[in-house]
């Protein structure tokens, strides 16, 4: 074994890792103007996540959560500071451009699951998986391969109207990793569920990271679920802070 070798598997955890983060904030800043006031919500966050970890995003209401998933999921631009995700830097790009790579390296689950209501569980899945120009049968495959892997496969039919609140963010979870992405974004998504429903759901979650190796971070108020998270972290002073 070379000594290089030998070094890397003794670094510390702290040590800066030579893989590619799959999400990479820098500097960012974002603040929102208000009448005459400014709120300054995001005050130079810096923030990694490599592939396979799951973080948990753990900080009070109005501290900026939503507003740091919304500008690392490229949805809102930040005043400065650079977004990059798998070690490609986005803020100069074009719309078009971001819109593609949000399309196909990033996936979001949110509170509410903004499931389609006319269609399908499959169909939700299949949809972003046809915007990316699969086939429908490849789309369709896939869809029941993954909802079969979130317990959902005597579901595959079912309009969102006729699944339970835990169900319909299962399919919510498929859909947003239904294009293989490099990052799951989600926002509080077991906010609106009762603690086992979201336990499981939340179980499904982090199966679904570790066996597929993208990131995810997931917002969220609830202590017990983020502890089974690789990573726990806080906004504080408008900054990314470790928790442990
Ligand atoms: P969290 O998700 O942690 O509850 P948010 O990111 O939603 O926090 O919001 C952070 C702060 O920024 C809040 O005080 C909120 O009122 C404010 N805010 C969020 N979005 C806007 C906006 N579009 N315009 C003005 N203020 C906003
Ligand atoms: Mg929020």
């Amino acid at each position: 074994m070379s000594d290089a070798e030998t070094m890397t598997e003794t670094a510390p955890e702290t040590a800066p890792r030579a893989e590619t983060a799959a999400l990479s904030l820098r500097a960012i800043e974002r603040q929102y103007v208000q009448g005459d006031s400014t709120l300054e919500i995001l005050r130079g966050v810096n923030f990694d996540v490599f592939p396979g970890q799951s973080v948990a995003l753990m900080a009070p209401s109005g501290t900026g959560k939503s507003t740091l998933l919304h500008v690392a999921g490229l949805l809102e631009h930040p005043d400065s500071g650079e977004v990059f995700v798998r070690g490609t830097a986005t803020a100069e790009l074009p719309d078009q451009e971001r819109t593609r790579i949000r399309r196909t390296q990033i996936g979001f689950v949110y509170q509410f699951h903004h499931l389609l209501p006319e269609f399908s569980a499959l169909e939700n899945v299949m949809m972003p998986q046809m915007i990316r120009g699969l086939g429908k049968g490849e789309a369709a495959k896939r869809a029941g391969e993954l909802l079969g892997y979130l317990g959902l496969g005597e579901r595959l039919t079912h309009r969102p109207s006729e699944l339970s609140g835990g169900e319909q963010q299962r399919v919510a979870i498929a859909r947003a990793v239904a294009n293989a992405p490099a990052v799951l974004l989600a926002d509080e998504p077991t906010g609106n569920l009762d603690p086992k429903t979201s336990d499981h759901v939340f179980e499904t979650l982090t199966q679904l990271v570790r066996a597929s190796g993208f990131a995810a971070v997931v917002a969220t108020h609830n202590m017990d679920l983020a502890a089974r998270m690789d990573r726990r972290v806080t906004l504080r002073d408008g900054q990314v802070v470790e928790l442990d």
